[in-house]
């Protein structure tokens, strides 16, 4: 974190300094909500949680060398105490944005594909300056300023992943860290349940690019007809992609070729054209890339300089379409368990017909979550996909998610019950066969178990 002494932050949370006769003292080292990752000049932010209360841990962390906790009680030590520490620490974390005037905020949104957008945005910012950006999924009102503490003078770029579970949520992190440069990547049906419907996921998602000033930028999917219509009557500039070559898209891909489900494309920005060739797996990184070009482009990069930064991007944050080849039996595995919805099914799925092109292909699929009254059509769906992906054989793994394996039969592709993770895997066992193309993907824990065993098996 940028130095900032404890009455500065005491000021800026709206807290009460105790504990201490040096208000002056700064904290210099990390701000961290887990105690384990205090290091010296650090401060605590200590949470009533309702398993652990942080405030058990103060101790733990004076040791490690925190300068003060910020908590909702004081503790034995320096102490900001405030009234909502959740608040407090996005108070702080705001504090911190205004306190560096040179750093560009980047945020981004879309139901799927935030985080894998936000690894490659990132990697195209630390080639033009320093960066920060969150580990994996940090999206939400406590993740966020975390992450943002992490700015210090030297950061130019603050690249964040922006979640909604409802409306107000993204109006909430903006006003964390207001940003610069917003990135709505799509509106899909991940979180119909909490929301209701589809409409009212657009206008959540829509409070970002509501959020950027006069003088700011909203990047925007034109091949999403709910997103491309946020960019009507905003304040900043709007810079549209399309990989279908939409009308009034500024940047775009075009001749797309895959070998093995990594694409090539030329790359236009008003800048000029440059041809890409991804790394990453997938024929949704495309749109995902276009996004990072628009942003590189609003940060005065070139087609060429932008082509280069993605041909060089890495999958950064693990179970999203990870794909490795099990030696021993040249099995190839496309690991996407870290989450699954609608939209990031018929992705993966669209995945396994690129990956899989000429093999055998098998899905093992699991439960969609927070569906609500869409879930059984939507599992139909996926079962429906399979098909369209080529799927020969479909492993269903738990009852829930029984419309999957309704949906596939429908279609003709075998189909094979699993009661839990375990007799998926004796399935997988018995019924693949080398070289064939294995997917596995589910909401959250559901399968990671069955791509770790794949990856275990891999020698
Ligand atoms: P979460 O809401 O769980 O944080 P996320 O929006 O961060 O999810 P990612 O973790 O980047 O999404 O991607 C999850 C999966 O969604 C990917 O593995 C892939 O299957 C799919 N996906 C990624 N990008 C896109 C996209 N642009 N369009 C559709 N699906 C996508
Ligand atoms: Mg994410």
């Amino acid at each position: 974190m940028i130095p900032m002494s404890l009455a500065d932050i005491a000021s800026a949370v709206g807290g009460r300094l105790t504990g201490t006769d040096d208000p002056d003292q700064r904290v210099t080292g990390p701000v961290a909500h887990d105690s384990r990752e205090i290091t010296a000049g650090g401060l605590f932010i200590a949470f009533a949680g309702e398993n652990a209360d942080g405030h058990d841990f103060a101790d733990s962390a004076f040791e490690s060398g925190a300068v003060a906790v910020m908590g909702s009680r004081p503790v034995d030590g320096p102490t900001i105490v405030v009234d909502d520490v959740l608040v407090a620490y996005g108070r702080l974390a705001r504090a911190v944005v205004d306190r560096l005037p040179g750093l560009t905020v980047i945020g981004i949104t879309g139901s799927s594909g935030k985080t894998s957008t936000k690894d490659m945005i990132a990697q195209l910012c630390e080639r033009i300056g320093s960066t920060v950006a969150p580990e994996g999924s940090l999206n939400n009102e406590l993740g966020m300023p975390y992450t943002v503490c992490k700015a210090d003078e030297s950061t130019r770029y603050l690249v964040l992943e922006m979640g909604a579970r409802g409306l107000g949520h993204i109006k909430y992190l903006c006003d964390i860290a207001p940003v610069d440069l917003a990135v709505v990547l799509n509106v899909g049906t991940a979180h119909l349940g909490e929301f209701g419907s589809v409409e009212a996921i657009g206008i959540a998602k829509a409070e970002l690019p509501q959020a950027v000033p006069a003088g700011g930028a909203v990047v925007l999917n034109a091949d999403d007809p709910v997103v491309s219509a946020m960019g009507d009557d905003l304040p900043a500039t709007v810079v549209r992609f399309s990989t279908e070559e939409a009308p009034g898209a500024q940047v775009g891909a075009s001749h797309l070729t895959a070998v093995n489900g990594r694409f090539s494309f030329v790359l236009t920005t008003p800048q000029g054209q440059s041809e890409v060739e991804l790394r990453v797996h997938g024929a949704h990184q495309v749109a995902n890339a276009l996004a990072t070009a628009s942003v590189g482009h609003q940060l005065g990069m070139t087609a060429a300089d932008i082509a280069a930064a993605l041909d060089t991007v890495e999958t950064r944050s693990s179970r999203r379409m990870d794909v490795f080849t099990r030696e021993s039996d040249g099995i190839v595995v496309i690991d996407d368990t870290y989450n699954a919805n609608p939209s990031s099914m018929a992705a993966a799925l669209r995945g396994l017909a690129d990956i899989g092109q000429g093999r055998r292909k098998i899905a093992v699929l699991g439960y969609m979550a927070e569906l609500g009254e869409a879930e059984r059509a939507a599992h139909e769906e996926v079962g429906r996909l399979t098909s369209e992906a080529g799927a020969e054989l479909v492993i269903v793994v738990a009852p829930e998610a029984e419309g999957i394996a309704v949906g596939a039969a429908a279609c003709g592709v075998s189909v094979e019950r699993a009661a839990d993770q375990d007799q998926a895997i004796r399935l997988i066992d018995e019924l693949s066969r080398p070289g064939d193309t294995v997917l596995v993907k589910a909401s959250r824990y559901r399968t990671w178990r069955v791509a770790d065993y794949l990856r275990s098996t891999q020698t």
